[in-house]
């Protein structure tokens, strides 16, 4: 018995003595992390989870009284839940949010590239319109990378829009197949994996979960 509680001692003790090194080196990090700026942020990859994480962003930022421009290239379907409850945020948190839906579907289901083309322009010169206010403190371009990598956009003014926005303003970029150049510009990439997805297993598109 005695022995069993040395021994959990020694456990505590070397438990204490790791995590007191942890916090050392994490303490060390957030020192030295001093910027104050927007961050360009790219969800991509085929993993689920790239809009819905740039829609909890949102949310973050909507929570300190952040101004926030959503704009969605790709239109997928006309009554998402998070559309839905960010909308009646909006009615009641009146100019916190500027909400824009374009496209005509994912590019499998339209079959004009120069009409894609023409709606995504369209929707870019929305885009530039927030990146070139300081009001507005986050955008999200939802599936966007399609826009660069069907050609649909080119990526030198797109760069240079995004280079030449507001600093304080922040940008999350969704979409599969995120170009290197933008990887590149971003501050933070995170490639979502497809593990494993309901859809394959027969599961249809359930309300709440995928839109
Ligand atoms: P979400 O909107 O759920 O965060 P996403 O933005 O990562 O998903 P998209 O490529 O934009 O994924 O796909 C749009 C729709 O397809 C969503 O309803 C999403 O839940 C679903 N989906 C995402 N990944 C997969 C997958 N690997 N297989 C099947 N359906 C998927
Ligand atoms: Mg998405």
């Amino acid at each position: 018995m005695t022995d069993i509680l040395q021994q959990d001692s020694d456990r505590d003790s070397r438990h204490l003595l790791r995590m007191q090194r942890k916090k050392a080196v994490v303490d060390e990090k957030i020192a030295a992390a001093q910027d104050e700026r927007g961050v360009l942020m790219i969800n991509t990859g085929n993993g689920k989870g790239k809009s819905t994480a740039a829609f909890g962003v949102v949310a973050r930022a909507l929570g300190h009284d952040i101004r926030v421009a959503v704009i969605q290239f790709v239109k997928g379907r006309s009554d998402t839940g998070e559309e839905g409850f960010f909308r009646q945020f909006a009615r009641t948190n009146p100019g916190c949010l500027n909400w824009h839906v374009s496209g005509e579907g994912f590019t499998w289901e339209t079959s004009d590239r120069a009409r894609d083309a023409a709606v995504a322009c369209a929707a870019w010169d929305v885009a530039c319109g927030y990146l070139a206010d300081p009001a507005i403190g986050l955008i999200v371009l939802d599936e966007f990378t399609y826009a660069l990598k069907y050609g649909w956009l080119d990526s030198a003014p797109v760069l240079a829009a995004l280079a030449a926005r507001p600093p304080l303003q922040h940008v999350i970029i969704t979409g599969r197949g995120a170009s290197e150049v933008l990887i590149e510009a971003a501050d933070t990439v995170t490639e979502m994996t497809l593990v494993k997805h309901a859809f394959k297993a027969g599961v249809k598109a359930m309300p709440g979960v995928e839109w």
